[in-house]
């Protein structure tokens, strides 16, 4: 979706006209319910030209496919007993049995959680999406790093603004 209803909210070079209650009101456009399917929420900043044309060489699909379809195949494994298929599907107690953090990614998801005020709910979704960061690197315990990338890609309800 848009970052609101002009289109240039966040935008570097181009004035956004809209008001914070405008904002606020584009993103409640999205239901609830529907917001809570969605664990991952990553904002993307304009392409330059520049950045279309270059040359420079991004990892190939059928790479990250490979590592893709490894991971799924850790989580089928891990869940399959419990008729899941895959991490988003973890209840809070599967998630505290198969999401161990290392000490150092707990004390920065306490951090995280006090210094941003998260949500319970974006708590589980922060590990959730960190499990599965662990399960593209083939890692058993969830480290820093997978915390640190994981709260980048948290979905909080409340926009701040
Ligand atoms: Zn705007």
């Amino acid at each position: 979706m848009n970052p609101c209803r002009c289109g240039w909210y966040g935008d570097k070079e181009h004035p956004c006209e809209c008001t914070p209650s405008e904002i606020k009101k584009y993103h409640q456009r999205i239901s609830g319910p529907l917001l809570d399917r969605i664990d991952i929420n990553v904002r993307i900043s304009r392409v330059k030209y520049e950045e279309l044309s270059s040359k420079s060489k991004a990892e190939p699909s059928a790479v990250i496919r490979k590592r893709v379809v490894a991971a799924r195949a850790i989580q089928l494994k891990r869940l399959s007993p419990y008729h899941l298929f895959c991490n988003a599907q973890m209840n809070h107690a599967l998630l505290q049995r198969f999401c161990i953090l290392e000490p150092k990614a707990q004390s920065l998801l306490e951090q995280a959680f006090r210094n941003m005020h998260l949500s319970a709910r974006s708590y589980d979704r922060i590990i959730k999406v960190a499990r599965t960061i662990a399960d593209l690197a083939g890692t058993e315990n969830i480290e820093a790093l997978h915390i640190a990338e994981a709260i980048q890609l948290r979905n909080d309800k409340d926009y701040e603004i």
